[in-house]
């Protein structure tokens, strides 16, 4: 019998690219031979951010590409449109996955036998069912965030969605508690990811989510970055909903340990833009653990300048020392630019950069806090590393996640989207030095200690790990 081959095809943006490369490299140590397919576009960048070596691959671990049909853009160093990259692929991405495939056939490799689409690239089901092989989607989301996904088409169907007008946005509707939402009890319409807050039937987000999260009734399974003890209910739900749901979380855990089998897999890695890693030195540099307050809103958020203003303001007025990540693209339509009185005053505390080793900045012991948009992987780096977070979630299910973090979890608190600096001064103080801080810390290192668990020999998601490799390789229905 051939070698089993396992083609992976993430959604290309930062948040999907990272753990369906860690869930990659974990089926890779089981003894797959891996096709993981990038957009030509993300491939590019990824050749300019991490050198050649780090894309040229194994014998039997190898990187494909696809174009996404997007027109190209003057700045190819960017987080790409997100509606216009749903419309392309939910539109082209079947023909371009079938001629992909085609092409593997003559290349020398084991004919493939399974598709591990990200779950919002359900495009691949049509082509797995064509060649009658397994497909089980991915979805890189939080099981809280796919619940939430999953659940639109009946909040349509029941008339919450969408909105009447755009005074519903603040007349108190959105605090509207949902009553059927599976493994989810209290949850609010507001809680909801965001892309219930349209009044357009015709929503791209709304509609393209919304069938996505059906669609994952057309795979042999659901694959979920997370582990069932940090979202036992919302996952137990999921299992009453689909045959196969496997939870395999948080996989950077996994995905070290099986890169340390071959050694070769460490250098293949998958951050879109140059990590600068001398802020490590900095941190080292810092006299007390749990001091500085990291500052990263992740790949995708955009701001305005004016709310810019505010955090920067905010972190001065709270006297900590801070590491904040500033990417080129954070505020919209322009280049971020910091007030210079405000860089003068706290360069003595304070260090900015455009992009970082995020799992090895959260892991550093001179970190406290991290003030993050709540993006799926972000809250599970910070939760790994027993680090609190102040919330301001920008989009999509980062709302829903920061409800979790924050009212389920005990481990965050929540900033205004209005942001003001006074808010984000006291949010500090009271994180790091109140009570409440304490509380939290207490309560992160619980989470911690549970995610541990959950990837070491015996935990659930070795476990989830072990039963999915066993239904790839036809061992078990
Ligand atoms: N990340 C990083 N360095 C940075 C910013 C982000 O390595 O300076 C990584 C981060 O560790 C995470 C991913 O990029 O794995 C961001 O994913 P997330 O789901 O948190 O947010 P998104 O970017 O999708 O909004």
């Amino acid at each position: 019998m051939s070698r089993p081959h396992a083609v992976l095809i993430p959604y290309p943006a930062q948040g999907h690219v990272t753990p369906l490369l860690h869930l990659a490299k974990v089926l890779h140590a089981r003894g797959f031979f891996v096709t993981f397919v990038n957009s030509e576009y993300n491939h590019r960048r990824l050749l300019r951010s991490r050198g050649a070596d780090s894309l040229a691959g194994l014998d039997d671990f190898r990187f494909e590409t696809i174009p996404d049909g997007l027109p190209p853009c003057e700045n190819d160093d960017v987080t790409q449109d997100i509606p216009s990259l749903c419309t392309s692929f939910a539109t082209h991405g079947a023909a371009l996955l079938r001629d992909l495939l085609a092409r593997l056939d003559d290349a020398g490799r084991p004919p493939v036998s399974c598709l591990i689409p990200d779950g919002v690239m359900s495009f691949a089901l049509e082509v797995a069912e064509e060649m009658g092989i397994p497909a089980l989607v991915f979805w890189t989301t939080s099981a809280c965030g796919f619940m939430g996904y999953l659940h639109f088409a009946e909040l349509i169907d029941r008339g919450y969605v969408p909105l009447k007008d755009e005074s519903y946005l603040t007349n108190g509707y959105l605090d509207t508690v949902l009553d059927r939402v599976p493994g989810m009890p209290g949850i609010r319409l507001r809680d909801m990811p965001s892309f219930v807050r349209t009044t357009d039937r015709d929503d791209v987000m709304l509609n393209f989510d919304s069938g996505e999260a059906q669609n994952a009734h057309r795979a042999q399974g659901v694959i979920l970055n997370t582990f069932d003890a940090v979202e036992q209910d919302v996952v137990d739900a999921l299992r009453l909903i689909f045959p196969r749901v496997y939870t395999v979380g948080p996989l950077p855990a996994l995905a070290v340990a099986a890169a340390r089998a071959r050694s070769e897999l460490e250098a293949i890695g998958g951050n879109l833009w140059k990590e600068d890693a001398s802020c490590v030195a900095w941190l080292d540099g810092q006299q007390q653990p749990g001091s500085v307050v990291y500052v990263n809103f992740g790949s995708i958020t955009v701001m305005s300048h004016a709310h810019l203003i505010e955090f920067a303001w905010g972190l001065a007025r709270c006297g900590r020392p801070f590491m904040w990540v500033i990417r080129p693209d954070l505020v919209a339509g322009e280049t971020a630019v910091l007030p210079e009185e405000f860089v003068d005053e706290t360069k003595d505390r304070g260090i900015f950069l455009s992009w970082c080793p995020q799992e090895q900045v959260l892991g550093h012991p001179a970190i406290g806090l991290f003030l993050t948009h709540s993006g799926w992987n972000s809250t599970q780096e910070s939760i790994c590393a027993g680090v609190p977070m102040i919330c301001w979630p920008f989009f999509a299910e980062q709302i829903t996640n920061c409800r979790y973090v924050c009212a389920e979890w005990g481990i965050g608190l929540e900033i205004d989207s209005n942001v003001r600096r006074e808010d984000v001064a006291r949010l500090v103080l009271e994180a790091m030095d109140g009570d409440k801080g304490k509380d939290m810390r207490a309560k992160a290192a619980m989470w911690k200690e549970k995610a541990v668990a959950a990837t070491a020999e015996g935990g659930t998601s070795s476990i989830g790990i072990g039963r999915l490799v066993e239904f790839l390789l036809g061992r078990s229905d």
